[in-house]
């Protein structure tokens, strides 16, 4: 286990994982987690002889603030910046701890291969620091161009990767990084991936991304369509909606709710809790009316960075305070059974 106190990049990661998780600006913590990447193949004589000699800022991507960090690592201290991040972290929320205990994994993540923040490594990594058992890397499918969702060949090499960093990890106590997509419900209902390689995948998320404001008849059979598709195992932030934040808000699309999560529940498909603040998806409302119809649920981050990978308590809060039966949360699977569940 790497030390903050004595290791330069564990302190550097930290300090990235705490400002993502409180949504800081992501050019600052490209700083911090640039300084890391760089560090990272430094070995350590040579970054305490930097330290020392007062040169760690010759080194790329390291600044006055992030060289200071390091200084006081080699010194043996806390550094006071992350200290003061630590003291002011806190829990993201109150409520849902249970529910928050009981999740193994999450469904819903992205890295640097579509629109996410970080390389898939990185992701892997942070997951099996918050404890997870498993994550499923969903990066987007290609006709979301805006946020480079992968072709066929794209995402080929990028289950070899996976596959590799899974390797790597072996040794980390049975934690494993599942292969996913999150592919787009495209206007007929039809989903954005070929059936081969959405039958290579380990768990699919179909999401709507465009063309939101369409009229609720046809919505509603693009999005039934969807979910009758045999691949399809989640249901991403249903209605689209955003409630604040940097994008602006947007309101829900408009579908037969009842018959959209009547197909969910007949197929066996999760409707997905959305744990980003900006989300908040679905609304009350639609999550109280899953319930009813009998539907399954995942809890997911749909994180773009690694420290949104702690998010999961947002939508913990929310199951719990909706009454969301907690065995009807598919990420309170053992992973076996959840992949037995998607693989049907
Ligand atoms: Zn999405
Ligand atoms: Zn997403």
């Amino acid at each position: 286990m790497t030390d903050p106190v004595t290791d330069p990049v564990a302190a550097l990661r930290r300090i990235a994982f705490l400002l993502e998780r409180r949504l800081a600006d992501s050019y600052r913590i490209k700083a911090y987690r640039g300084a890391a990447a760089t560090l990272l193949t430094v070995d350590a004589d040579e970054i305490r002889a930097r330290a020392e000699a007062g040169t760690l800022r010759q080194l790329p991507g390291v600044g006055a603030k992030t060289a200071g960090i390091v200084e006081e690592c080699v010194a043996g201290e806390v550094p006071g910046y992350l200290a003061e991040l630590e003291a002011t972290a806190g829990p993201l929320v109150e409520g849902g701890e249970e529910y928050r205990a009981a999740l193994r994994g999450d469904l819903h993540t992205h890295s640097d291969w579509s629109d996410g923040g970080s390389p898939l490594e990185e992701m892997a990594m942070t997951a099996l620091e918050l404890g997870h058992a498993y994550v499923v890397l969903t990066d987007h499918s290609p006709r979301l161009r805006v946020a480079n969702g992968l072709s066929v060949e794209r995402l080929t090499r990028q289950l070899e990767v996976v596959d590799a960093v899974n390797t790597h990890l072996s040794a980390s106590g049975g934690f494993r990084m599942l292969t996913g997509i999150e592919v787009d419900i495209l206007e007929d209902g039809t989903l954005d991936q070929t059936e081969p390689m959405l039958a290579r995948l380990d768990l699919r998320v179909a999401s709507v991304h465009s063309k939101l404001r369409m009229d609720a008849a046809p919505m509603t059979r693009r999005m039934v369509a969807a979910v009758r598709h045999p691949r399809t195992n989640v249901l991403g932030h249903c209605t689209g909606r955003l409630v604040k934040g940097g994008r602006g808000t947007r309101p829900q699309s408009e579908f037969d709710a009842e018959a959209v999560f009547a197909a969910c529940a007949e197929h066996d498909v999760a409707v997905e809790i959305n744990s980003r603040p900006e989300r908040c998806d679905p609304p009350d409302d639609l999550l109280a009316l899953a319930v009813e119809v009998g539907c399954l649920f995942s809890v997911d981050t749909d994180a773009h960075a690694p420290g949104q990978l702690d998010f999961l308590g947002y939508g913990c809060e929310r199951a719990e305070r909706m009454g969301v039966p907690a065995e009807r949360i598919v990420n309170t699977w053992d992973r076996d059974r959840l992949l037995a569940w998607a693989n049907a």
